[in-house]
């Protein structure tokens, strides 16, 4: 694998010579890769060029000028090259990175499989009897609906309010998204409890607008959830008549809760979304929810008080429940309960379920079965498949780095705060504070979660499935009075992803990012700064934009800020909102500015920071300047360079309507361009002009951190 790794970097080293050249010039060519590449092998034996890891230049499209569409300019010929494959909605480098680790991963649950000697109540047992059971399609398709069969008479039992009542609290411990959520998490404004919250929920489509809006797209997606419910309910025996009949039900009692529920730029309100109230309060607000009992039955019945999301929501919530036909309501908690397992159920049953889900993200197949169950593995066992990955794959090399890098990061990010010309000292204070205050988890767990009480065998994947999720929810309702666990994870250490939690103020990373293209051990450290160094970056940055700079160093929901500073941070992320808001990925489909805030300011001050961090690092390595260049480029370039690696993206146009409707991240190309067109650090690298389109007049540049 080595030799045939170092012969392709060569030729790719070889070629790259006349694109750098072309870059800093900006000329566009037309000219093709075979005559490109004569050239530069002539051009290199003259001026040799040092080869680099952890860029390929092949993948840029020198016809395009990187001043104009640095998105197209660095992954150009990429996406050209790399068509979305049938099973996906989205193609990228996360996939490429997706799919190693998976290989990874598959080979850890095939060896567990089959291995049927691991001791009883193990981890590597639970872990390989799971995949297992998930894996026997035959054992699947034989039992037919028979394990989900307690669940459907439990519902086929209800008489009235008070028992559809439990069998709402049991459909919580199910996880089974039915009318309400309920669950324990840390009390946002006294963040060293747990509290209980009450949140909106209980819908299966997408977002609400799907349920209320009128285009055409919106329409569809409802005929086609008309159509996947018909088919359904016909699977689980009912005749056309009623399976029609029962598909009208859910929909007309979804779209009633989705009337109810607030939209997603309404939901980052922290404020507006937290209502404590005492049980009594909640119990007369909500009378047809039976909050005492609910909470009884959930294992938190000692709770005095709730934090209630969205009072609105449940006040017709609990309206509804006594008004709409208990009949209804028990067609309805049926469907929530055979949905949430449709993986899990027989073959008839999971392509309904990926037939409605191609007409949401366009894939054109379904993917492969390992796949699937081996994410459901990793869903339900995470940290007991965890443990055996990072075994595998997993250094304390890469998370000595790793630390190194985070600490030049927040650095970094001390220095700019305090340079800061537009905030006073006394938030400039509280902000270090906060700053000072971050903790840092990376790879995985230093106290791993235990699975003992949790019983998985060979008997029956829906059951496995079933008592996964029990396990889950006790294991979250079981925090409630007990101290703050600090030592918590909220993604499992395959993850390709980082997150920042405001409450515990931490941010982490999983063993899974720390891998190419984001972290390259061998990769220069313009590379690793661009990718890894701006992943750093976002997730600091994400604990000072529009959401998380109202929350405190304890992690408390406070205003730190005086009412001037505060006044110029949404001054300058509104045009920030703005300027995403006016970008279009389909016709007359737009980006929503206001939804996207938060990534958008985390992407944009992350890589600031992450720049400035790699130009000391720079500094500290090349005392005299004189700092090499690889593959053509310099640093600066091959930090920006790498920024759009990680971003480069093909994306379905489905994917791409669904993605500006319900996700918080803005598609790839604005996630790529948006913060370099504000940032003169971009413009200097690639030598671009006033007038190119990737640089902002100075009265429409954006300046935060
Ligand atoms: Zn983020």
């Amino acid at each position: 694998m080595k030799n045939l790794n170092s012969l392709t970097l060569a030729a790719v080293a070889a070629a790259s010579f006349a694109w750098a050249g072309c870059s800093s010039s900006k000329t566009p060519t037309t000219s093709d890769t075979a005559s490109t590449t004569t050239t530069a092998t002539t051009t290199t034996t003259a001026a040799p060029v040092v080869k680099g890891v952890g860029l390929d230049p092949a993948n840029i499209d020198t016809s395009v000028d990187p001043c104009d569409n640095f998105f197209q300019y660095a992954s150009g010929t990429w996406l050209k090259n790399n068509p979305i494959p049938a099973a996906e909605s989205r193609w990228s480098s996360w996939n490429g990175l997706i799919n190693q680790n998976e290989a990874v991963m598959r080979q850890i649950l095939q060896d567990a499989a089959a291995n049927t000697s691991a001791p009883k109540g193990s981890n590597l047992q639970k872990v390989g009897d799971f995949y297992a059971s998930a894996m026997d399609s035959a054992a699947i398709d034989a039992a037919g609906l028979k394990p989900l069969q307690p669940e459907l008479n439990r519902i086929a039992a209800i008489k009235d309010l008070k028992g559809l009542q439990a069998s709402l609290a049991r459909q919580q411990m199910l996880r089974t998204r039915s009318v309400f959520g309920a669950g324990v998490a840390q009390d946002r404004k006294i963040s060293t409890q747990y509290a209980v919250y009450l949140s909106q929920g209980g819908l299966t489509l997408p977002d609400r607008d799907y349920y209320l809006k009128e285009d055409g797209r919106s329409k569809t997606i409802r005929t086609a959830y008309m159509t996947y419910l018909t088919n359904m309910f016909k699977l689980l025996g009912d005749n056309e008549a009623t399976a029609a009949k029962n598909a009208n039900t859910v929909m007309r009692l979804e779209t009633r809760l989705a009337k109810a529920s607030k939209d997603r730029v309404a939901m980052r309100d922290p404020y507006a979304n937290y209502n404590k109230m005492t049980v009594a309060e909640a119990n007369k607000q909500f009378p047809n929810m039976n909050v005492p009992g609910l909470l009884q039955q959930l294992g938190v019945g000692s709770a005095k008080e709730v934090i209630v999301g969205q009072p609105e929501f449940l006040k017709e919530a609990s309206t509804a429940l006594k008004s709409e036909p208990l009949a209804d309501w028990k067609t309805y908690l049926r469907w929530h309960v055979v949905s949430s397992v449709a993986d899990a159920l027989p073959k008839s049953f999971n392509d309904e379920s990926f037939r409605f889900t191609q007409v949401l993200t366009g894939a054109k197949e379904q993917q492969p079965r390992w796949k699937r169950m081996l994410r459901a593995t990793d869903g339900a066992l995470g940290e007991a498949f965890g443990q055996l990955y990072v075994d595998k794959a997993f250094t304390p090399e890469t998370k000595e780095k790793a630390m190194e890098m985070v600490n030049n990061i927040r650095e970094a990010m001390s220095e700019h705060i305090k340079q800061l010309d537009w905030m006073s000292a006394a938030t400039k204070t509280e902000a270090q504070k906060k700053l000072d205050a971050f903790v840092v988890k990376i790879g995985y767990p230093d106290k791993w979660k235990d699975y003992s009480a949790l019983d998985i065998s060979r008997d029956s994947y829906v059951q496995n499935v079933l008592n996964a999720r029990q396990w889950d929810y006790k294991y979250n309702v079981s925090k409630f009075g007990k101290p703050i666990d600090r030592g918590e994870w909220g993604m499992t250490p395959p993850t390709v992803n980082a997150y920042y939690n405001s409450s515990l103020n931490e941010i982490v990373f999983p063993a899974g990012i720390m891998q190419p293209p984001f972290f390259d051990p061998k990769a220069d450290d313009a590379v690793n700064y661009g990718g890894m160094g701006a992943v750093i970056g976002h997730e600091i940055t994400h604990g000072f934009d529009d959401r998380g700079r109202q929350s405190d160093a304890e992690g408390n929901l406070r205003d730190w800020w005086t009412k001037e500073d505060a006044e110029k941070f949404t001054q300058r992320a509104d045009m920030v909102g703005a300027q995403y808001s006016a970008f279009s990925p389909l016709d007359s489909v737009f980006v929503n500015g206001k939804l996207t805030m938060g990534e958008n300011l985390a992407d944009f001050g992350g890589l600031n920071i992450a720049f400035t961090a790699l130009q000391k690092q720079l500094k500290k390595k090349y005392p005299n300047g004189d700092v090499p260049k690889y593959d053509g480029f310099t640093p600066e370039q091959r930090f920006f360079l790498s920024w759009a690696q990680i971003w480069r993206t093909n994306a379905r146009p489905e994917y791409l309507r669904q993605q500006v409707l319900t996700d918080s991240h803005s598609p790839a190309q604005y996630r790529t361009n948006g913060p370099l067109m504000n940032m003169p650090q971009f413009y200097e690298a690639f030598g671009c002009k006033e007038d190119a389109k990737m640089v902002r007049a100075q009265n429409q540049r954006a300046r935060i951190w």
